[in-house]
């Protein structure tokens, strides 16, 4: 299974910060694992231009789960689809407890995004007071049953653990703590989905960084990073990309 590295731009980047794309591209020529920079909505349509016939591929962070209709300020997938986006984050923590975005929705933007022929990057992971709990394993199982749409195949959705307490804290879980969720969570993949579920990857994020990312890519069923503060800088997100390429 090839690794994916997703970079996750959150609400930074403006007009110049495409030159970092650019960059990026140069500095990931070789790589052998698949690459998404995942910008906000505004630089969607110049970064998939930007990026046309490479290797790297243009998300978003969210979308809507209705095809169109009065959502004022809304996006839908198929909006982001016709300006060149190939993937969406959806369900990050930072929806799920700002916006109050529960399970079902992030399964009827899921599905919206499959329907619109999207890759979901579908977002799961406890609180530091549900980890301190003994109950992490339990949140993220809860999560990812709640929050997989029907029509999630392995070539269409990817799943991110993020740990709410390791998300631009610099705080990482032990690799013994990535293993067990990893694991638990492709169990329940191949539970809901079969054999596909196997092929759905699973990827880490919370604080990856150059210096974490070589031991974190050496545990079984991790297939890749969510990386958001460390993939704003091209120079940063490519060292990470070597290390799992
Ligand atoms: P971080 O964020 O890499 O800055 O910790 C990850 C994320 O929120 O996706």
């Amino acid at each position: 299974m090839r690794n994916l590295l997703a970079g996750n731009w959150k609400m930074n980047g403006l007009a110049s910060s495409l030159a970092e794309i650019d960059m990026l591209k140069e500095l990931t020529g070789s790589a052998t694992c698949d690459i998404v920079v995942c910008p906000p909505f505004t630089l969607i349509e110049k970064a998939a231009e930007q990026v046309r016939g490479s290797h790297i591929a243009i998300g978003a962070q969210d979308c809507h789960s209705k095809p169109s209709g009065a959502f004022t300020s809304d996006i839908s997938a198929s909006m982001l689809c016709d300006v060149g986006a190939r993937f969406v984050i959806l369900g990050h923590s930072e929806r799920r407890a700002v916006y109050h975005e529960s399970n079902l929705t992030v399964a009827r933007k899921a599905a919206a995004a499959h329907g619109a022929g999207l890759t979901s990057i579908i977002c799961v992971g406890e609180t530091r007071a549900e980890r301190d709990d003994g109950v992490a394993l339990d949140v993220v199982r809860r999560q990812l049953r709640g929050s997989l749409p029907a029509t999630a195949t392995g070539c269409n959705t990817a799943l991110a653990y993020e740990p709410v307490w390791a998300i631009g804290t610099g705080l990482v879980p032990t690799l013994e703590q990535i293993d067990e969720i990893h694991q638990s969570l492709r169990h329940i993949l191949v539970q809901e989905l079969g054999e596909e579920g196997r092929a759905v990857r699973i990827l880490y994020g919370g604080s990856v960084k150059s210096s974490n990312a070589a031991s974190i890519f050496d545990v079984a069923d991790v297939n890749g990073a969510l990386v958001g503060g460390a993939s704003l800088k091209a120079s940063d997100f490519a060292e990470i990309i070597s290390a799992a390429a």
